[in-house]
């Protein structure tokens, strides 16, 4: 029975116990011959589905990635759990290359990756042939397919000419994975790569990743504290949208001494690949970066990932966000979000090229991301509902944990709608949020003064809020479209016709409240992420990543923290304790057992 020796595979070779959601189904369905579509967040758990069956059945199992980093830490991943696994791609010398192919012919492989654009090269396909008359082709993987997709966002045209494996090899199952759901996209894969798939799409939840998006005041000041708090010695990813915040924000951190690496297009490559690699290899590092840094990121150990800046839609706050806790530990997505980011990204959609369809769907997604960040209710609800997919309040988000009361903020509205209007008619021009906000505070400015605003019916009528909630209801007024930033001529505010209806009375605003002061979490719901609590487990750490150093691999490829947490809670007395713990295969017993138990003899 093909399933419990996948079962078996999973335990001695990987070390895991159960397989996650519908691994087991797409292992035995592939097994047994048939194309399958896997659709998975990231994180979820894709590799496996076709790594056992490549094990399981007769021959070499090919996989195609379009990402040379990952590959090589697939690679090594596997190699050090015991699977006979090689690359294929521009990194090898043409010998090295040559000696990959002389053990896919001879049947010493189980798994090979290779890069699309060299697959379907002349060379590769003869070589494929000749595996396929010799030791036999196991299977197809084909990671990252929505790259086949036109319509997305990552179109990579070397992904067509895949459908050439189907043509050529049609006995040989395939698998096409992705974390990118949409229906048109899954159809146009599977019609391009597949043939009669069974389609297997995981639920998107992320349970063990709590979502916090809170206001933007001193942003830096807000990360570093929430690094400092939080997650000491962790690892994480930082966002910024501009290459020079990236350079600021790690240089920031590094002067208040949290070991951070800058990584963005503008860097040399030389520096952004020893970045990424120590990013990768080192613990509780922390890389703030561009969204260029990230796809193709493997590292499950990511403890947070913090936003200084808003994604400018669901789908990529979804798969940046979707980099922190692969392993299953909880984990933060943080961010920060104010006015700002409102107006920068409705700026960066007009001022973009496209044409005007693009615009539009672009406006439509940011919108989308503008009602996550404005929400009062459970994030994840929001979220999974975006993805089509319903579910209850999650109780670990910011909004469930702690429920924002919402005010009625309609008089409030009109007062600030109001003053817009009188400045403007008043002057014969219009003002920016910091005027508007100094008139109806009752504020004498220079500003105020010159042109005499303190003779207006809404000079001091806002006396009653300070300036930061005044600008939170603007922000919120401009996600909704009720006031325009026209940062044609200085971030001018202007009235819409969305803004008469507030004004007439038929439309009112609700807020969600905010709480001035921070809220602190207590220390036992600090202890839940933070590597720094248990000397026990500081201690495996600083074993692993001695071990790694030596092995010359990631420190998470020797083991992952769920898994050292796990050590450090059982403390195992014998191997045979030991290999009862998740993520200890027979490979890494031998490896790394005595060592372990020697350490654990000795304690903190
Ligand atoms: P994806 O490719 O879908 O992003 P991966 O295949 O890299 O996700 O898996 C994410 C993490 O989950 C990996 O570290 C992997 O070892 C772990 N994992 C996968 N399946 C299981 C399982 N059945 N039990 C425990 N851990 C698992
Ligand atoms: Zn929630």
């Amino acid at each position: 029975m093909v399933t419990r020796t996948a079962q078996s595979v999973l335990k001695d070779t990987f070390g895991y116990d159960t397989f996650r959601g519908f691994q087991a189904e797409v292992i035995e369905h592939v097994s047994q011959g048939g194309d399958a579509l896997v659709l998975m967040p990231t994180g979820g758990g894709k590799s496996l589905t076709y790594q056992i069956p490549a094990m399981l059945r007769k021959g070499v199992g090919v996989v195609v990635s379009p990402l040379i980093a990952l590959m090589q830490d697939q690679v090594m991943a596997l190699t050090e759990a015991g699977v006979r696994a090689a690359f294929l791609n521009s990194s090898l010398s043409s010998a090295q290359a040559a000696a990959v192919e002389r053990q896919m012919r001879g049947g010493e492989l189980d798994l090979v990756y290779i890069a699309p654009e060299r697959l379907t090269g002349e060379r590769c396909q003869r070589l494929l042939g000749d595996v396929a008359q010799g030791v036999g082709l196991a299977l197809f993987a084909i990671d990252e397919a929505h790259c086949v997709s036109q319509w997305g966002h990552d179109f990579r045209p070397e992904y067509g000419q895949l459908a050439i494996l189907r043509d050529r090899f049609d006995t040989v199952p395939r698998l096409a994975l992705t974390a990118t759901a949409d229906v048109p996209t899954r159809e146009e894969i599977a019609e391009r790569l597949l043939m009669n798939p069974r389609v297997f799409v995981a639920s998107f939840d992320r349970p063990n990743i709590r979502y916090r998006i809170i206001e933007k005041r001193e942003p830096r000041e807000q990360l570093l504290r929430f690094i400092r708090e939080e997650h000491a010695a962790d690892a994480g990813i930082v966002y910024c949208l501009a290459r020079s915040t990236v350079d600021e924000v790690a240089a920031l951190l590094c002067d208040s001494g949290v070991p951070a690496l800058p990584y963005h297009a503008g860097m040399d490559a030389a520096s952004r690949s020893a970045n990424q690699s120590a990013f990768l290899q080192e613990d509780g590092r922390v890389m703030v970066a561009t969204i260029a840094f990230g796809m193709g990121i493997d590292k499950p150990d990511v403890r947070f990932v913090a936003h200084l800046d808003m994604p400018k839609s669901i789908e990529g706050y979804f798969q940046e966000t979707g980099r922190a806790g692969r392993d299953d530990q909880p984990a933060d997505a943080w961010m920060t979000y104010g006015l700002a980011d409102v107006v920068q990204q409705r700026r960066l959609i007009e001022m973009s090229e496209a044409d005007a369809l693009y615009k539009r769907l672009s406006g439509t997604k940011l919108d989308a991301m503008l009602g996550l960040a404005e929400a009062a209710d459970c994030r994840r609800v929001r979220l999974l509902s975006y993805f089509g997919e319903a579910s209850a309040p999650c109780g670990n988000c910011d909004n469930c944990r702690a429920p924002p009361q919402r005010v009625d903020a309609t008089e409030a509205a009109r007062k600030l709608l109001s003053c817009i209007y009188r400045c403007q008619r008043d002057s014969g021009f219009g003002f920016a949020a910091t005027h508007i906000i100094d008139v109806l505070r009752g504020k004498q400015t220079e500003k105020v003064a010159k042109f005499g605003h303190e003779r207006l019916s809404t000079f001091g009528i806002g006396t009653e809020l300070s300036e930061a909630e005044w600008r939170l209801l603007l922000r919120h007024l401009v996600a909704q479209h009720i006031v325009e930033v026209d940062h044609a001529t200085f971030n001018v505010l202007r009235l819409t016709d969305a803004s008469r209806a507030v004004l007439r009375g038929e439309r009112t605003i609700e807020l969600r409240h905010q709480i001035t002061q921070p809220r602190r979490r207590s220390a036992k719901q600090r202890a839940r992420t933070s590597a720094t609590d248990d000397p026990l487990f500081e201690q495996l750490r600083v074993w692993r990543a001695q071990v790694a150093r030596e092995h010359g691999v990631p420190a998470f490829v020797v083991f992952h923290d769920g898994t050292l947490r796990a050590i450090a809670q059982v403390q195992p007395k014998s191997l045979g304790e030991l290999r009862t713990i998740s993520g200890i295969g027979e490979k890494k017993l031998a490896s790394y057992g005595e060592g372990l138990l020697a350490l654990l003899a000795t304690g903190p």
